[in-house]
């Protein structure tokens, strides 16, 4: 538990036409910035994906502020407690797409998209007999931390979905296909895609995994490990049941371990431990040590470098 939970950090996204983008961008930088709030906000004309830091007053009025706006009226946020900021600078940034995917037709949640699924609904439908399961994450997320019986996606990237998709899942086009997310946009896109190849019965968990933890008859079931989050945390908990089990393991002993660390030097992002985070001060190897930035300080290093 947090001892002293002055922050929240927020999850939000809305699929809904905004008519100028790029000054919207501008516009909602300012006041982001003027309400003291960090983050990364991502605006496209199809709409508007973020993750903002701050106090329950900051966020608070955020929340307050959008609802007034006829676009975001009615827009969920998955709220988590925090002792501090969750990210250290404020970025809005204009893209074309809110979730970039390498694929050729436009896909509109709003015209089509899988059925939403309650965590309820997730979780029975989990132990149905031959549901595919596909977690529509990234590969780095799913070591961490996924639905038991998922099907591990060999993506580094969410564009790189639709040809891994075409070339490794087509089997199951006749199947139950359940998707699940962080926070639900990237199934908004994959289930739409999914259907326009022909899966038959595709179902999306509505709100991500993160709504899923919070579900208070759920209780996160089912999913074993953290689940990773883009921001300073790298992850959360997700099952609050004795169930809970970590599933991935230190990159140097191998000890079972969820938490991700970069390397200093190359940047290596590595489940790491923390007995060999102090013995290896954070560094992947013998040479990203010998490598070091020069300035690389680590609190509990005996000798310096
Ligand atoms: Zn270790
Ligand atoms: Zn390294």
């Amino acid at each position: 538990m947090l001892n002293n939970p002055k922050y929240r950090v927020l999850l939000y996204y809305r699929f809904v036409h905004i008519d100028d983008p790029e000054a919207f961008t501008a516009e909602h930088l300012q006041y982001c910035k003027d309400l003291g709030l960090k983050g990364r906000i991502l605006i496209a004309s199809e709409g508007i994906n973020g993750t903002v830091s701050g106090t329950w007053e900051q966020t608070e009025k955020y929340m307050n502020d959008m609802r007034r706006n006829p676009l975001f009226k009615g827009m969920v946020y998955k709220i988590d407690e925090a002792e501090g900021h969750a990210f250290k600078k404020m970025f809005v940034r204009h893209k074309k797409e809110l979730v970039t995917f390498r694929y050729d037709q436009p896909l509109d949640p709003n015209v089509k998209s899988g059925k939403r699924l309650s965590p309820q609904d997730f979780y029975e439908q989990l132990q149905q007999e031959d549901v595919v399961v596909i977690d529509g994450r990234n590969d780095y997320e799913y070591e961490i931390g996924h639905f038991r019986g998922a099907i591990r996606p060999e993506v580094e990237s969410f564009r790189e979905f639709p040809e891994w998709i075409r070339n490794n899942l087509s089997q199951f086009k006749d199947k139950k296909v359940l998707t699940y997310c962080t926070g639900g946009i990237r199934c908004e896109k994959l289930t739409g895609f999914l259907m326009n190849e022909g899966f038959q019965d595709v179902s999306q968990l509505e709100g991500g995994i993160v709504t899923y933890g919070k579900d208070p008859d759920v209780q996160g079931r089912l999913f074993d490990g953290k689940c990773y989050v883009f921001d300073e945390r790298i992850s959360v908990p997700i099952n609050r049941t004795d169930e809970d089990v970590v599933i991935a393991s230190c990159y140097h002993c191998g000890k079972p371990h969820d938490r991700y660390i970069n390397c200093p030097t190359c940047n290596l992002q590595h489940v790491c431990c923390e007995e060999c985070e102090d013995a290896h001060y954070r560094f992947c190897s013998a040479e990203c040590r010998d490598h070091a930035p020069e300035d690389y300080k680590y609190e509990k290093m005996e000798v310096p470098l």
